[in-house]
């Protein structure tokens, strides 16, 4: 059970340093932790320890480079600090000032950031899933958007491989993309919301699939099976969740990372020429510090890491640090989630497990009679009684008696929200506002609208959800809007000028500044990106491995 002071403790008062870390797997435990000088200049300075960053530090402190990680957020102790409250658990998410606006503003907070080790994983929802590998060259074989400087084909064994560290736990067959082995552990069983999924799928004839989830069905390690209390989007408290901060970061100490928590970066140095970056600003403890690096790599999430680049500007790169293409911050993309919602005779008590254990991948793969390019993925949907209440009220205006007689039928809904294709264009944006933070750093400013073909795609998507619901035996259906994930504004390519970084991450206009997070991708793809992130982390560890050993880093 978490007490406030531990609460306390974690947020104010950083855990890792005097030579040791947490071990998130004890109660009160500790592990040796590796750590650096300021003054020394170490191999790799890491900006963010989520899904990107984390992987990666542990990647290459693996391979024998030192390595200190930085996170703005906390150090937790699921297994202490997390509580079965939704109310106690907002302290996870990344809630510091942000501007949003645009003809369609994306909603900023606990549905898209988090803050702290092991970043946005520590409260995701483990859908773990693979890009379509056509989507990887969308412009080339699909005729729409653009292609990424990599193939499925190069990604493939990165995708496995991160499978595999994080046990995921899904079917022996999965029914869409090309041929692949069984996941690492067995699925879950379906909860009630999952069942109606298939069920609404065997009626229309679509193929439906037990979600591949990075939580674990069968003990691992010092993890426990999952116990589908369904608390996963405000922290695994038993760490049956195979996020980042309980696989990566723990690991990552082991081989010899340092982890810095509650230390936020302000500011990326370069050198006199502004050739070659020299470290980072960061302030830790009301304090301060410059940490020498040899490399540094942004690892902050899609509007952290351009908020860093372009608040790193010099004499040299006025626009901001890797923006001679102007691109830095440009191309953000999201994945539309307008939900569709219906209540049921008979009980589903959608809150047992975690939120998404059936999945529809239907549109992803088939392109028949579409009028939209791209796709989107669908599960079934598990909210806790606040986060409905508070659905409940924003979308339909209830309250009071209203409202209490809306939240009778809580065990009798069920509803999807789709993963859906966002087109990625320039004029959807962070760039940094006028005003200042706390530390004194400029807040990122977002702009975003959606494009015509992004709204056919959702009509589509709530059309199709729809008949489904009905098909189960939904009835008075409703819908609402949301956005979740964040991806895009420092994307990889094979040309400087289309592109911030190549394929390794490497920004074309400074070669030991790296980016490794969301804020990679060149499209959205249409399901959730973490299994992409750290597949992609995974790979530019070997391929820095291979730079180094070819003297070209
Ligand atoms: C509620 C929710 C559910 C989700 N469900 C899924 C899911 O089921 N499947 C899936 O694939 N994806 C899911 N996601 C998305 C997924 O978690 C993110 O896409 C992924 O974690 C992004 O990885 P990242 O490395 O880019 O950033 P993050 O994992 O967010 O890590 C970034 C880290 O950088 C730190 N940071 C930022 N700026 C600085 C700075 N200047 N100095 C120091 N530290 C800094 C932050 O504190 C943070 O810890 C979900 C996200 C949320 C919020
Ligand atoms: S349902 Fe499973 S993964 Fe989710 S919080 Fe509970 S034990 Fe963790």
């Amino acid at each position: 059970m978490a007490t406030s002071t531990m609460q306390s403790a974690a947020d104010r008062q950083p855990r890792a340093g005097r030579g040791q870390a947490p071990d998130v797997f004890v109660r009160g435990g500790w592990q040796p932790m590796r750590e650096h000088r300021d003054e020394e200049a170490v191999d790799f300075a890491i900006v963010g320890a989520g899904a990107g960053g984390a992987t990666l530090a542990c990647q290459l402190a693996k391979k024998g480079f030192s390595v200190v990680c930085f996170d703005a957020g906390p150090y937790w102790r699921p297994l202490e600090d997390f509580a079965s409250d939704e109310a106690e658990q907002q302290k996870l998410y990344w809630t510091d000032d942000r501007i949003s606006g645009g003809a369609d503003p994306i909603a900023l907070g606990g549905n898209n950031s988090g803050k702290g080790v092991g970043g946005s994983t520590v409260h995701f929802s483990m859908i773990s899933l693979r890009f379509r590998p056509e989507w990887f060259q969308s412009k080339s074989l699909l005729g729409y958007a653009a292609d990424w400087p990599i193939t499925y084909a190069e990604l493939e064994p990165y995708y496995a491989a991160a499978e595999k560290a994080l046990s995921v736990s899904g079917p022996v067959r999965y029914p869409w993309g090309p041929p692949r082995g069984a996941y690492p552990y067995r699925p879950h069983p379906l909860n009630g919301p999952a069942q109606l999924l298939a069920r609404g799928a065997q009626a229309l004839g679509v193929a439906w699939a037990s979600t591949p989830l990075a939580t674990v069905s069968a003990p691992r390690g010092k993890s426990p099976p999952c116990v589908y209390r369904g608390f996963c989007n405000f922290g695994c408290s038993t760490n049956a969740k195979q996020s980042a901060l309980v696989v990566w970061a723990h690991e990552a100490v082991r081989a010899g990372a340092e982890i810095r928590d509650l230390a936020m970066v302000g500011r990326i140095e370069t050198d006199r020429e502004g050739a070659r970056v020299t470290g980072v600003q960061y302030r830790r403890e009301s304090r301060w510090r410059f940490q020498r690096a040899k490399n540094v790599v942004v690892a902050g999430y899609a509007i952290e890491t351009p908020r860093l680049l372009l608040n790193s500007e010099t004499v040299h790169h006025r626009d901001g640090l890797a923006n001679s293409s102007g691109l830095v911050g440009t191309h953000l993309t999201t994945h539309a989630g307008p939900g569709i919602w219906a209540t049921f005779d008979e009980e589903v008590r959608w809150n047992k497990g975690p939120p998404n254990m059936a999945v529809c991948e239907h549109w992803n793969y088939c392109d028949e009679g579409k009028d939209f390019h791209g796709g989107y993925a669908f599960m079934s949907q598990g909210p806790l009684p606040r986060a409905w209440a508070q659905t409940v009220t924003t979308a339909r205006g209830l309250w009071g008696p209203a409202l209490r007689r809306a939240m009778l039928d809580y065990n009798h809904t069920a509803g999807y929200v789709p993963v859906a294709a966002v087109e990625a264009r320039p004029e959807n944006k962070v760039d940094l506002a006028d005003e200042v933070d706390a530390n004194g750093l400029r807040i990122p400013r977002v702009t975003f609208a959606y494009s015509d073909n992004d709204r056919r795609l959702q009509g589509h998507a709530l059309r199709f959800m729809g008949e489904m619901l009905k098909a189960a035996g939904g009835r008075d259906l409703w819908t609402t809007v949301d956005t979740s994930h964040l991806m895009g504004t420092c994307r990889m390519g094979t040309d400087r000028q289309t592109s911030v970084v190549d394929a390794d991450g490497r920004s074309w206009d400074i070669p030991n500044l790296w980016i490794c997070d969301g804020s990679l991708f060149v499209t959205s793809g249409a399901v959730n990106p973490s299994l992409t992130i750290q597949a992609l982390a995974l790979r530019a560890a070997d391929r820095i491995e291979g730079l180094a050993g070819r003297g070209e880093l």
